[in-house]
């Protein structure tokens, strides 16, 4: 009974047009930098890609300020979260994720044989964030591994700084904390932090990032872990040689070194989220919790014309795809991705007409 992942819509028949605001994509293509590289690199694809990732470990290493001997890259972000889970977690072990932490955690924990344990969310419904304090009380001597998204998917809220590292230092200490920071090149937030400082501080926490998002590169499954010395000499016992194409490794590697379009982009998905959810709220009377990320969790009234679920249905007759939250135990939500100016235009409308309804 594994939870089934679900995958985003990407086509709506008969639809006019199809606004894809259901999977956290960026709204961008990759820069032109970047698909220049992987064009030179397909030129080259009769060899075998690099298996060291050398060059875009150091490309990482300079836009992020780490060591690129600490860093470990894989087919997406899910591929490590995978190896992390089969490496340190198996049968008769437990598995901390957050109660509306990302899917893919618990799916991981149970392929490695390994019992997911839920820690239910702090908050309200107005301000939901992963459950600190649970997932403290949740430890017991079977704990492996927690899992905590910064920010969190689908919350789009997070963990401020202090509170990550106190968390840290109450977690025993044979227990990794894997920090996913798929959605932290958005943040804003001054108590915002990737978590980079645990990961020298010892050897039991790990950061991982992806270049699925703010770079656009979602479709050729780039992410990395930033470890400490011993997750990363597991890591790379247990990685696939080759997981990387060289398309992926050029493509990535141009990306990270065009760290004046992150700030930009981040900037962009700032103020088109914030508008979006502020239209919501005045407009609407939907609750909207604060994000970091780009994507926002939208609840309409209980008075509202329409609930969670037919305004799902009614978005995607528009072809404005957004993403259900049943299986994220959130059924009175939806999790809209922020997508261009004119998307989250073509949304707002479509969102208004239906709830005029
Ligand atoms: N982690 C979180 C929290 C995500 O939401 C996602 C994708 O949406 C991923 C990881 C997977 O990212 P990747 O494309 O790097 O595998």
């Amino acid at each position: 009974d594994l939870p089934i992942l679900p995958i985003g819509e990407s086509s709506v028949p008969g639809a006019k047009r199809i606004v894809p605001l259901a999977n956290n994509e960026a709204t961008e293509p990759p820069s032109a930098a970047a698909q220049e590289a992987a064009r030179k690199a397909m030129a080259g694809a009769n060899f075998y890609p690099s298996v060291t990732h050398a060059e875009l470990k150091s490309a990482i290493g300079a836009a992020y300020g780490v060591d690129p001997a600490k860093v470990v890259c894989g087919n997406g972000s899910s591929e490590i979260i995978a190896l992390l889970a089969q490496a340190y977690a198996g049968l008769g072990d437990e598995v901390i994720i957050g109660r509306h932490g990302y899917l893919y955690f618990s799916i991981c924990a149970r392929m490695a044989g390994a019992a997911p344990v839920y820690a239910v969310s702090a908050g309200n419904a107005n301000h939901l964030s992963f459950g600190l304090q649970a997932a403290l009380d949740a430890v017991t001597p079977k704990t492996r591994i927690v899992f905590l998204d910064n920010p969190c998917n689908p919350l789009g809220t997070y963990v401020s700084r202090n509170d990550l590292r106190t968390f840290r230092d109450k977690l025993p200490e044979d227990v990794l904390l894997v920090i996913d920071g798929a959605y932290a090149d958005y943040a804003t937030a001054d108590d915002f932090d990737p978590g980079d400082d645990l990961v020298l501080a010892g050897e039991n926490t790990v950061v991982l990032r992806t270049f699925s998002k703010i770079y656009g590169l979602a479709g050729l499954r780039v992410g990395w872990a930033h470890a400490p010395a011993s997750v990363e000499e597991v890591l790379n016992k247990v990685m696939r040689p080759g997981n990387l194409s060289s398309v992926s490794l050029a493509a990535s590697e141009a990306a990270a070194k065009e760290q004046a379009l992150v700030v930009n982009r981040r900037k962009r998905n700032q103020l088109a989220r914030d508008a979006f959810a502020a239209s919501l709220e005045a407009d609407l009377g939907f609750t909207v919790l604060p994000s970091q990320a780009n994507f926002l969790l939208v609840t309409p009234p209980p008075n509202a014309p329409m609930d969670a679920s037919a305004l799902y249905e009614g978005l995607m007759a528009e072809g404005v795809l957004v993403r259900q939250m049943g299986p994220y135990q959130l059924p009175d939500s939806l999790r809209i991705s922020v997508g261009t100016d004119e998307e989250m235009n073509i949304a707002l409308a479509a969102i208004k007409m239906l709830e005029a309804a």
